[in-house]
């Protein structure tokens, strides 16, 4: 089928005893911002992820919820608020550990939305009609309405339909779509391999032609979406995905220029089962890290360029040092890493000979670091893909058994409610 135009005479309704979205599956502080809104007046209406994985029978991540109510009104509504964001004003209401997101209907002006010489809108607040607002979303999978006050299905750009065939269509013209916002590309990656759908045709062929445009994003935005990308709990795919649709560049070149030389099977194979692993973690509710997963994603790299300067396993450690430092400062021009989180890529990194001494007391002092726990994870994964003597990853498993009872607080002392440590991804 080709592109539906980027026009929103077509409104179905599907009312609320002929879909499957029911008040029970939105959260308490969803319902509560929408009947707020809705009570002062303002239309309010589910958007987004929330709607589209009701759908699928996916419970969402997050709630977003889009009203007529401008950024300020919101916020005069919800003392728990805040507005956020300068490209798009919108407000952030939270309860507790949730937060949700409410945006105000945009319109489109192309006058008064100010955009790159490439097209990419720097900023545009124009507020505008709901009809409006459905076509200026990313994927018709993402552009359907539940409205609160009669609780009726909205779907302005033939959402239901892509989803029930599974198919992530860009709204619009990609040519256009695109270059507005770059980062709908790694949006159209993440979507396709969370939900298991294909990426429309014209929207999947215009993402070689425009890839190229990902280099323009602030690094600062590129780490926000390369974590959500692997932290999506389908890693895997992603990562086909990416090197399918050649945008791996754009987030790890220093990786993706790895790839194109002759990678040996056994770093293939630790990458895909670190993800395989941070999938699992995802998946069942363990903690992760982006510090863990910028030190999977760069180690290949690391890894031989260390190797290539040093054979001797106690030189190792200086030379992963420097090798992890060139190789991050290039990493984060593409994708700004916050410091704590590179510094446990390359603690990660560094600490890996050291996971080859057993003797002596040079366990306890790797044990104590306060990144072993997620470096000794990376090693358990090189040991299971023949990187590292499959001993080791059962030799510290056990010595971290035995030394359990150390890392209690001494008798006597109260003990405090220990953290749960973010290790790894
Ligand atoms: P997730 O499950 O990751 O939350 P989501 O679809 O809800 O997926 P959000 O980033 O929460 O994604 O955004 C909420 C909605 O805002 C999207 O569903 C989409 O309609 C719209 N949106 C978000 N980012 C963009 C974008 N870059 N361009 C156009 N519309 C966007
Ligand atoms: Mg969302």
């Amino acid at each position: 089928m080709k592109n539906r135009e980027a026009s929103a005479d077509h409104l179905t309704v599907i009312p609320r005893n002929k879909h499957s979205i029911s008040r029970k599956s939105i959260s308490d502080p969803a319902l509560k911002v929408l009947y707020r809104l809705s009570k002062s007046g303002h239309r309010a209406c589910l958007v987004g992820g929330g709607v589209r994985d009701l759908l699928l029978g996916i419970h969402p991540k997050d709630f977003d919820v889009a009203t007529d109510a401008t950024p300020d009104q919101v916020r005069a509504l919800f003392k728990n608020s805040r507005i956020i964001g300068r490209r798009f004003r919108l407000v952030h209401i939270r309860f507790g550990r949730d937060i949700i997101e409410v945006a105000t209907f945009r319109g489109h002006d192309e006058d008064t939305a100010e955009t790159d010489h490439h097209g990419r809108i720097l900023r545009d607040n124009t507020f505008g009609e709901i009809e409006e607002d459905a076509i200026r979303r990313d994927f018709t999978a993402n552009a359907l309405y539940y409205d609160i006050h009669d609780h009726a299905l909205l779907d302005y750009v033939g959402g239901l339909q892509d989803i029930e065939a599974r198919q992530l269509r860009l709204i619009g013209d990609p040519a256009r779509r695109y270059p507005e916002d770059p980062v709908r590309m790694l949006r159209a990656v993440r979507f396709a391999a969370k939900l298991d759908f294909d990426i429309e045709e014209s929207a999947a062929a215009a993402i070689y032609e425009f890839g190229h445009l990902l280099a323009v994003i602030p690094p600062a935005r590129m780490f926000d979406e390369v974590i959500k990308l692997f932290h999506s709990g389908s890693a895997v795919r992603v990562f086909e995905l990416l090197r399918e649709y050649r945008l791996l560049k754009y987030l790890v070149p220093a990786l993706d220029e790895w790839l194109q030389g002759e990678p040996p099977e056994s770093m293939l194979d630790f990458i895909d089962q670190a993800l395989v692993n941070t999938d699992t973690r995802v998946n069942t509710g363990q903690p992760v890290s982006p510090g863990f997963i910028f030190a999977v994603l760069l180690w290949p790299v690391v890894h031989q360029q260390a190797t290539q300067m040093q054979s001797d396993r106690q030189k190792m450690i200086p030379a992963l040092m420097q090798v992890g430092e060139t190789v991050m400062k290039r990493q984060v021009r593409h994708v700004s890493i916050p410091r704590r989180f590179s510094q446990m890529a390359r603690d990660i990194w560094s600490s890996q000979p050291r996971f080859h001494r057993t003797q002596g007391k040079q366990p306890q002092r790797l044990l104590a670091h306060p990144v072993f726990r997620a470096a000794y994870d990376f090693m358990c994964i090189q040991t299971m893909v023949g990187l590292m003597p499959h001993r080791l990853c059962h030799w510290w498993t056990e010595f971290q058994l035995k030394h359990a009872d150390s890392e209690a607080p001494e008798r006597g002392k109260k003990r405090r409610p220990r953290r749960r440590r973010r290790h790894a991804g």
